[in-house]
């Protein structure tokens, strides 16, 4: 068992929290603060046990100079303060005189937020290359380490993994929730398990796919995905997304699985990859030429209720059609619909799954909406995480 915030005393303390503010902003403006609001339960915990709270994160990806601008932490500080309903105190920088005075006159229950994590990637990527001699340096400003960032948890950075190998270290509120929805509830699940795995990228996916073929009882597929598998039966997906590589794995899983591999039998396209055009309605086994499927149909969609119904725990990654077009919103829409209304386990994963049930006003309406992407398919694939993996043990 790791060692879990609760298990520490914080008072006076200087407490590191590696947070996931990795949010969407756009001209400053934070456009969804899920992830910032997700910290909140770990922070407040900090605050009202004393402790001088440092919070760390990184928000996108520093390759050159200019990425730096367009990636700056300032906005998050400013939520954070009206969310916390207290004054965040914002360090622009990542080493140095200033955050080490900062730090030094702190009182217990302040609030700093350092700058983006990864300003340290330029020169040297010392932050994502997990450099020693960073996660040294960033450890010694604190005495007690909580990382609550599931969300770059499957990464060994110096933000996570450096830090945590040089200080007594414990996992956040949020991180423990997420390793228990994702881990806990989908080891274990309550039968029939049923899976929706839908997404553009295939080959990204195919390893997870196989693990959640394995475990769950049914899975319902869609987006390029289920092209793919139906590439694999020999269907004409005409101009659809569908990844050539993995068609013969597919076939293969199809063989194995023949029962537990649910398709769709229609769907709504159209002759290019935009929203405003003619749309399309069809059966899978006659697209009109020229034509993508972007969405799953009527008749699928009865299908997968069928399937829903029954469930008592139901894991969902990846959006059955290109959900930020209005013309292909609807099977998203409606398997959301499905879901809330299910007394079912309902777990969602999966970076754009998330931002779309989230967009489509369905936030509230599930057991869990997984903060991490590529972390939790990593971890339901490998049932483990470099972030996770090196927190001290109880
Ligand atoms: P996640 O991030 O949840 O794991 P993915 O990254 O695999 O999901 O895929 C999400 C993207 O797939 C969405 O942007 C969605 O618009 C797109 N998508 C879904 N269905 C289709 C389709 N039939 N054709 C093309 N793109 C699709
Ligand atoms: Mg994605």
């Amino acid at each position: 068992m790791k060692k879990v915030i609760t298990d520490f005393n914080l008072d006076n303390k200087r407490v590191i929290i590696r947070c996931d503010f990795n949010v969407p902003i756009e001209n400053g403006k934070i456009l969804d603060d899920n992830r910032i609001k997700e910290s909140l339960k770990t922070i407040n915990y900090a605050i009202d046990n004393n402790a001088k709270v440092i919070l760390l994160s990184h928000l996108g990806r520093i390759k050159e100079e200019k990425d730096k601008k367009e990636n700056d932490l300032r906005p998050v500080a400013k939520r954070l303060s009206e969310l916390l309903n207290k004054k965040v105190v914002f360090v622009n920088e990542t080493r140095g005189e200033v955050l080490e005075n900062t730090i030094k006159n702190m009182k217990p229950k302040d609030v700093i937020l350092v700058q983006n994590t990864r300003y340290e990637d330029l020169p040297g990527k010392k932050e994502s290359s997990n450099d020693e001699e960073l996660g040294k340096y960033w450890a010694s400003l604190g005495d007690i380490f909580i990382n609550d960032a599931f969300g770059t948890a499957h990464r060994a950075h110096a933000s996570n993994v450096g830090i945590a190998s040089n200080l007594p270290s414990g996992l956040g509120f949020l991180m423990e929730k997420e390793l228990k929805m994702l881990g806990e509830k989908l080891n274990n699940p309550k039968r029939p398990y049923v899976v929706i795995a839908a997404g553009a990228k295939m080959k990204d996916k195919i390893v997870v796919i196989d693990k959640l073929i394995e475990k769950a009882d049914y899975v319902l597929l869609g987006g390029g995905i289920a092209n793919t598998f139906l590439v694999a039966k020999e269907i004409d997906v005409k101009n659809s997304i569908y990844d050539e590589e993995s068609v013969s794995h597919a076939k293969e899983l199809l063989k194995k699985y023949p029962k537990k591999i649910i398709l769709p039998v229609d769907g709504l396209g159209s002759l290019e990859y935009k929203d405003n055009l003619k749309v399309y309605s069809f059966d899978v086994d006659s697209i009109p030429d020229n034509v993508m499927m972007l969405d799953i149909g009527k008749k699928t969609i009865e299908i997968f209720k069928k399937y829903l119904n029954n469930a008592n725990t139901v894991f969902w990654n990846g959006p059955v059609g290109v959900n930020y077009f209005k013309n292909f919103e609807n099977g998203t829409k409606a398997l959301c619909e499905i879901l809330n209304k299910l007394k079912a386990h309902v777990i969602i994963g999966g970076g754009d799954s998330a931002a779309a049930v989230i967009s489509l006003g369905y936030k509230d309406c599930f057991d869990h909406i997984s903060t991490g992407g590529g972390a939790a398919l990593e971890f339901i694939e490998k049932k483990k995480l470099p972030g996770v993996e090196i927190i001290s043990d109880k």
